[in-house]
């Protein structure tokens, strides 16, 4: 019996929100979930001053930038439509020389830039109850949380993530007053390329992600 699950976008084929040219599918959230009640609130909350600030300087970049602007010079064109003079960067210790390349290129556009790196504080795992093995890699714990408040305590105004783990740049994410904006997404084995693994699914990468049918 075929798996019965739960249809949604993932599994639209026809993305009729887009360019509007289809037809909606029958389980459309824009159809079948979302409300006009649910479109006015959000519309709403986007009038809201740093949301509306965020959406204008956003949707101008991809706008003005589209296709020629890489993703290092379409945050700091962000940073500049957002008024923001300071950037926090929260970085991956293994990934200290980038971060530093990157505060240079923030510098040389005008930026003041502060860093806090992940095992900043020194902090041992088994202090916050993580198990003992895993201290065979590193014996202090990377510090998400301290890393936000260190960057929030800085005054940090756009904060930037250099390759923190997985889980960890939720709880970053979570933590920071600033709103936070990715430049690196860690990936040990793609080289920080995540979709690398994905477009490679059905091929050079399936045996990892789908090792019972290989
Ligand atoms: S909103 Fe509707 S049309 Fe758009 S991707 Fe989702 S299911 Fe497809």
């Amino acid at each position: 019996m075929a798996e019965k699950r739960e249809l949604s976008c993932i599994d639209c084929a026809v993305v009729h929100c887009n360019k509007m040219d289809k037809a909606f599918p029958d389980f459309c959230l824009t159809t079948q979930v979302v409300t006009d009640e649910m479109k006015e609130n959000v519309k709403k909350l986007y009038q809201e001053e740093e949301n509306q600030k965020s959406m204008q300087a956003a949707a101008g970049v991809e706008y003005d930038g589209y296709c020629s602007l890489t993703r290092v010079q379409e945050i700091m064109e962000y940073a500049k439509r957002m008024g923001v003079k300071k950037i926090g960067i929260a970085t991956c210790v293994g990934l200290l020389s980038e971060s530093r390349a990157l505060a240079k290129i923030f510098r040389y556009h005008g930026f003041e830039v502060y860093g806090a790196g992940c095992k900043v504080g020194c902090i041992r795992k088994t202090e916050i109850g993580l198990p003992e093995e895993q201290e065979q890699l590193g014996v202090n714990t990377c510090n998400p949380i301290l890393q936000a408040q260190l960057l929030n305590e800085a005054g940090t105004e756009l904060n930037v993530v250099v390759g923190l783990c997985v889980g960890h740049d939720s709880l970053f994410y979570k933590y920071s007053n600033a709103l936070v904006t990715t430049a690196v997404t860690k990936d040990r084995v793609t080289g920080h390329n995540p979709v690398a693994a994905i477009y490679g699914c059905d091929f050079y990468f399936k045996k990892r992600l789908f090792p019972e049918n290989k």
